[in-house]
């Protein structure tokens, strides 16, 4: 249906590379040596397909700022930041919740796989096959909520800007064929 309202939901840093560890900001290079923020290829893909975008707060900001070194999940597992994360889970589905009552379908939640907070499918510390923290508990608020959202996890290194747009070019596949 072409005037279906619809929204992603996406990690702060696929908006914004400068939220980023030190050391893991990256840029997209095109076929003629051109660089651009590593997201734009995606975000022309979301606004061809007349999709909005919701960008959610960055948690590793919030509790240490811009100026920190890469970790992994094993730096993220204390209570003050698990605080944090629940501020976020809140302030995300109450958004969710109120899209979805006013008929925009929030058709996704795209996290960054790696991050010790909003990896989808991995993560980088003991438990690599886990989500982040953050995308975990929002999955288990989601799933509490019947909410249905699907997740997909990209990988923000510059090798992988293929197979991250083959991702987003299924999930808009699967919208347009509603
Ligand atoms: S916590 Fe999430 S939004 Fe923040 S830099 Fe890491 S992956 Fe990006």
């Amino acid at each position: 249906m072409a005037n279906k309202k619809r929204v992603v939901f996406i990690s702060h840093c696929l908006l914004n590379q400068w939220v980023r560890a030190k050391g893991v900001h990256n840029t997209y290079k095109y076929d003629n040596g051109e660089t651009a923020p590593f997201v734009k290829p995606l975000l022309d893909l979301l606004f061809e397909h007349n999709v909005a975008i919701e960008q959610m707060p960055c948690p590793e900001i919030l509790w240490e700022g811009l100026e920190r070194d890469a970790a992994g999940i094993d730096h993220y597992s204390n209570d003050e930041y698990y605080k944090i994360i629940e501020h976020v889970v809140d302030d995300v589905l109450r958004l969710m919740k109120e899209f979805t009552k006013n008929d925009v379908e929030v058709i996704a939640v795209i996290g960054v796989d790696g991050s010790p907070s909003c990896g989808v499918d991995f993560c980088e510390g003991k438990d690599k096959e886990g989500s982040g923290i953050f995308m975990k508990r929002l999955m288990e608020e989601i799933s509490k909520q019947n909410l249905n959202i699907p997740f997909v996890g990209l990988r923000l290194k510059p090798e992988s800007i293929k197979e991250n747009l083959k991702k987003v070019e299924r999930l808009l596949e699967n919208i347009t064929q509603q």
